[in-house]
């Protein structure tokens, strides 16, 4: 049986003291929650938040880290840094750090490693284009994108990796995939899994949806048999919206 995760990614957005009066507000609206409740704020508010959810049952991840544990690498945020202040997971291969920072399949890999060799929980992201999906490259674009930034995991580190379906289409462009659509493409990526690393390993395995996904629609993603959780973006930054979304089967 696999626990539904429900991540929110709050961009940038949120800064120290918003972030920690949002998260004490949350905890109250999701404490009875079935679903695993992870929040993913920016570097600096990691610290306030994690301090602000101490004993409820909301974790918190980060959204990026550097490829290097330390060093000469300006402006740049470290797993072990992320340890220390408590994140226990860290949002990888973003379509934003993709696309607008040209993160590559290879770079992606290089940091999915580190944070496994870290002991972070990873939420890999994937998934296709407009213009890839309209030429019939879904499935070659998810495999590519699968095996390229799982090469090199182990089958038990894979106990540590939650893939992300985010269609690019989808995010922040209020259009969701429909629930057929994203359980195929979920059917896909959980397949590839069990090729690399067989079917008990890709059973397990936790996909959530990302894409608009919002109070009004989350229900009949769950309720998909391939569908484990959701990455939410924009309705994240609202208790009103983001309670109910954790809360979608309470
Ligand atoms: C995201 O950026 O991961 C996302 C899914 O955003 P939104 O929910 O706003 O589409």
């Amino acid at each position: 049986m696999r626990k539904v995760c429900i991540a929110g990614n709050w961009k940038m957005n949120m800064g120290p003291q918003e972030g920690a009066k949002f998260v004490k507000e949350l905890a109250e609206a999701v404490k009875d929650a079935s679903a695993r409740v992870v929040v993913a704020p920016p570097f600096v508010t990691l610290s306030g938040v994690v301090a602000a959810t101490k004993g409820t049952n909301i974790e918190v991840a980060a959204q990026n880290m550097s490829d290097h544990l330390k060093g000469a690498f300006t402006g740049e945020v470290s797993a072990e840094m992320l340890k220390e202040v408590g994140v226990k997971l860290v949002i990888l291969g973003h379509s934003e750090r993709r696309t607008l920072y040209q993160e590559s399949d290879e770079f992606i890999n290089a940091k999915v490693k580190l944070a496994l060799e870290e002991g972070l929980e990873v939420i890999l992201c994937v998934g296709e284009t407009l213009d890839e999906r309209e030429k019939g490259q879904l499935e070659a674009v998810l495999k590519h994108q699968v095996v390229e930034g799982l090469r090199g995991v182990t089958p038990q580190q894979m106990d540590s990796i939650i893939v992300a379906y985010e269609p690019v289409w989808a995010i922040g462009t209020g259009k969701t995939a429909t629930p057929d659509d994203a359980n195929q493409a979920h059917a896909l990526i959980r397949g590839e899994v069990a090729t690399l690393f067989g079917k008990s390993v890709a059973e397990s395995l936790i996909i959530q949806y990302g894409g608009s996904v919002k109070p009004s629609n989350v229900k009949e993603l769950m309720a998909m048999e391939h569908i484990d959780g959701a990455l939410v973006g924009g309705a994240s930054l609202t208790v009103e919206q983001f309670a109910p979304i954790v809360c979608y089967n309470n």
